[in-house]
């Protein structure tokens, strides 16, 4: 069955008790046992829910692996799999990777000594030369945020399977209709389901989804341990926002490409990032293991009074940190998503003060032209 036709039919999308063609909110954190000496499925909602159960086979059968989990956010999906980790373990990830990921490494995970070294994962060369004796996993995201710089994912599973590490990769830019890691090796895939995966700016949620019944089994562990689930409600949420994935995708896609190439030719733009354009540096890797763009770009004006300018005068998108909703988001990465990376570290990975990023939306793309030409021309002193 092809990628569309599995967000609909993947066994989750009835419910086996009366036929409703939706998955009913199993509001319950306890279950009747009807017999203490047999177990039954659900006893405790911690530990299994079966509005989340839905979830977590629907995003295990779309990503192709062998067990999902949801749990209550992004950064709890991620800071949950790190957890499968032990002191004395040394984890290699790229170095432009989630800022939430970048502070659990450095500020939480150090303190247990599970060391981290942030690398430049584009650079092959690099993550061979930084494995060590102790190093278990490499975790990659690729296209990045808010550059959307390529790592390639097949050369980098290839290191890390000569040295036997395990693959996470963190799919919430592409979502699993446009890149499936998992196909190419990757051990882990994390989602921020907060993103396109709900795709409505309406929940927050985390989801992971693992090969092997050894790491299921570990992240199962930490899941019912930590107890960082995701609510039934919210669950049924992002079941609801994973049937429409495939056409939202596919029209924010098209939007992010004409954007692109119309802010490629403005005379107020210096640069504009996305894979969709011809000249973007990894544009064939990221082709070779994706399916398409995606639906987020960035862009630097010619200088920062033009950045800041638009910014404070685009009327029809809003101005958020987040990104994969319906309405087209526009954020400013130095003041928003990487205030907190010191100004160094933010130069070094290009992230200055005349860039933009964009989340294409639903929105008629002409409309989303004329706000965005009007907001770049205009001067307000
Ligand atoms: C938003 C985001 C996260 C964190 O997810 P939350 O749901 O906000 O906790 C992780 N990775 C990427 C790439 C993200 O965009």
């Amino acid at each position: 069955m092809k990628f569309g036709s599995k967000l609909i039919h993947n066994g989750n999308e009835i419910d086996e008790h009366t036929g409703a063609l939706s998955i009913p909110i199993y509001q319950a954190s306890t279950y009747h046992q009807k017999n203490m000496d047999i177990q039954q499925e659900f006893d405790y909602s911690r530990s299994g829910n079966p509005t989340r159960k839905a979830l977590e086979d629907t995003i295990t059968k779309l990503e192709n692996g062998d067990k999902g989990f949801a749990f209550s956010s992004g950064m709890a999906a991620t800071s949950s799999v790190f957890s499968i980790f032990s002191a004395g373990d040394h984890l290699i990830v790229c170095e432009d990777v989630y800022g939430g990921t970048y502070r659990i490494g450095t500020d939480f995970f150090s303190r247990f000594n599970v060391e981290v070294t942030f690398l430049d994962a584009t650079n092959l060369r690099k993550i061979e030369e930084s494995i060590r004796y102790n190093t278990k996993a490499i975790f990659l995201e690729t296209p990045s945020n808010p550059l959307l710089r390529i790592t390639n994912l097949k050369e980098g599973i290839k290191i890390a399977k000569a040295h036997d590490l395990l693959v996470i990769i963190d799919n919430t830019f592409m979502s699993p209709y446009l890149q499936r890691p998992m196909e190419l090796g990757a051990d882990i895939i994390i989602h921020s389901a907060t993103k396109f995966i709900g795709g409505h700016s309406d929940v927050v949620g985390g989801l992971a989804v693992v090969k092997g019944e050894l790491l299921a089994k570990k992240i199962y562990q930490v899941q019912n341990s930590f107890g960082a689930i995701l609510g039934p409600q919210d669950c049924w949420l992002l079941m609801r926002g994973l049937k429409t994935l495939k056409v939202r995708m596919d029209y924010q896609q098209q939007n992010a490409q004409k954007l692109a190439e119309w802010l490629n030719e403005h005379e107020r733009v210096e640069k504009v990032y996305y894979p969709g354009l011809k000249d973007h540096v990894g544009r064939e890797i990221h082709f070779s293991q994706a399916t398409g763009a995606g639906a987020v770009l960035s862009f630097k004006t010619v200088d920062e009074k033009i950045a800041r300018n638009f910014m404070s005068n685009v009327h029809l998108s809003a101005v958020a940190v987040s990104l994969g909703g319906v309405e087209t988001i526009v954020s400013y990465p130095v003041r928003m998503s990487h205030a907190a990376m010191p100004k160094d570290d933010r130069e070094r990975l290009g992230i200055t003060d005349n860039l933009i990023r964009i989340s294409a939306g639903l929105e008629d793309v002409d409309d989303l032209i004329e706000d965005f030409n009007r907001a770049l021309f205009l001067d307000d002193e």
